[in-house]
């Protein structure tokens, strides 16, 4: 029997994913010792920090990743930092395959003038501030003016737009973090406008995340019907029209034509307004865009501007990965053929293809690098793993502390009526872990 050593960075679904694609690859003649590393104290990764708080349904999953936990073999060293407690190469000495799977937390950038303005803040740290993960605690978010913009036309953009246009009620029996709902309940913003720079053809947003729009309670969700009109009819010469975009305008129609409840609180989707400037004395107070058309396929500027005034703008346009020694990004990823980085190391999720697709994506790019690893495979190194590269003394979260921290949260939750009470200081978290 051959017994390999693995490494998974970063315990997100596609780290749990590669271990339960392991777990499913091993036999009579093999095993998998499987070490996830985590930087922080806690696992799941964007199940936890990404997931709108409103979306109960898709955290569900992390029933499964608490299954692959379980299994022999597996285990968890989360508050363990791969560049700062052991480089990267200690890690490949270690074990027979190191697989990253950091997935992509930097907010990408417009690189247009005045994006630096106060009050101009990116998904990537908007989200996990509302998500309650511990180092964006300390964000300054302001919510005193009555209009935010939200740039990009993709899930998180609607994500970002809902949290901001709904009644904060509605968040009280979920796990949002407690800072960010007594910041939304003082919040002054009663208009949120989501622009996508590209016609309604081409928004990344999902119809089943489109048709829950029309159903919120408390918020009026307006999309201009001509524009949809428009883009029916310049997708109408199409020889074939995916099913994906059918449903998608179908949805956005669907949103358009909803009877109005005449509430105070608005969500504006606009299509083929691109920003170009952000203004402000030190605080944003007004983006300029310039409206684009759609002219032979191509989408070009009209030549028209306008502008929106507001006092917040979130910019949730993708995501790069983090750079840390011994690894390159390129266009946003880590630099990799199928998965494979160099020698023994490996990527997948958001980290190896970009930050693209929902949680299940990850599953078929996992068996996928998973098969190319074992392939791969040469014979077991015969070494500690990761306990000989951890100085005495580190303050490992492994699974029983982690499985203490999520007992702790559950039952506060359950005090307050919500799924969990997230813990967001650091320090905190390590002493649930510790509690007996
Ligand atoms: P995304 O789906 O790639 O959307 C990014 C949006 O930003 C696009 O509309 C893009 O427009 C726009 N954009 C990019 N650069 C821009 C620029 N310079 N100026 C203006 N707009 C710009 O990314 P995402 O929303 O971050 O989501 C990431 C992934 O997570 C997606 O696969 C998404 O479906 C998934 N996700 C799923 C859920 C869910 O299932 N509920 C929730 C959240 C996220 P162009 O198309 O013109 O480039």
């Amino acid at each position: 029997m051959l017994n390999y050593r693995i490494a998974i960075v970063g315990a997100g679904p596609a780290g749990y994913f590669t271990a339960q694609s392991f777990q499913n690859a091993q036999s009579d003649d093999l095993s998998f010792t499987i070490d996830m590393i985590e930087r922080l104290p806690t696992p799941w990764g964007l199940v936890r920090s990404g997931v709108a708080p409103d979306h109960p349904k898709i955290k569900t999953v992390s029933k499964v990743f608490e299954k692959i936990a379980k299994e022999p073999g597996f285990r968890l060293f989360a508050n363990v930092e791969l560049g700062k407690d052991f480089s990267l190469k200690d890690l490949r000495d270690q074990y027979d395959a190191v697989v990253l799977a950091t997935g992509a937390s930097k907010g990408r950038k417009l690189g247009i003038p005045g994006e630096n303005l106060t009050n101009s803040l990116s998904a990537a740290d908007f989200v996990p501030w509302y998500n309650a993960h511990p180092d964006y605690v300390d964000l300054k978010v302001d919510l005193i003016s009555d209009t935010a913009v939200v740039i990009g036309a993709g899930n998180v953009a609607m994500d970002v737009a809902r949290i901001l246009a709904i009644d904060p009620t509605e968040l009280y029996p979920t796990d949002v973090a407690d800072h960010a709902l007594a910041k939304l309940k003082q919040s002054n913003i009663r208009t949120v406008i989501i622009c996508g720079r590209r016609g309604p053809e081409h928004a990344a947003f999902t119809a089943p995340e489109l048709r829950d729009l029309p159903k919120l309670e408390n918020t009026d969700v307006y999309i201009d019907s001509k524009q949809i009109q428009d883009a029916e009819s310049r997708i109408a010469a199409l020889s074939e029209i995916e099913k994906d975009l059918k449903n998608n305008l179908e949805a956005m129609k669907l949103i358009a034509e909803y009877p109005k409840k005449g509430v105070e609180r608005k969500l504006e989707i606009k299509f083929l307004a691109a920003p170009i400037e952000f203004k402000g004395n030190n605080k944003i107070e007004e983006v300029i865009f310039t409206q684009n058309k759609v002219e032979n396929g191509k989408v070009v500027s009209s030549g028209e501007k306008f502008s929106v005034k507001c006092g917040l703008v979130i910019s949730a346009i993708g995501y790069d990965s983090v750079e840390y020694p011994g690894i390159t990004i390129e266009n946003g990823r880590i630099n990799n053929i199928a998965g494979h980085v160099e020698h023994n190391i490996y990527t997948t999720g958001w980290a190896k293809r970009g930050p693209t697709g929902v949680i299940g994506t990850n599953k078929s790019d996992s068996t996928d690098v998973v098969e190319l690893i074992i392939k791969n495979l040469k014979e077991p190194k015969l070494s500690e793993g990761i306990t000989s590269l951890l100085k005495s003394g580190h303050e490992v979260i492994d699974q029983l502390a982690w499985e203490k921290i999520n007992a702790s949260e559950v039952i506060s939750g359950e005090i307050a009526g919500k799924p969990r009470v997230k813990e967001v200081d650091w320090k905190r978290l390590i002493s649930l872990g510790r509690s007996s």
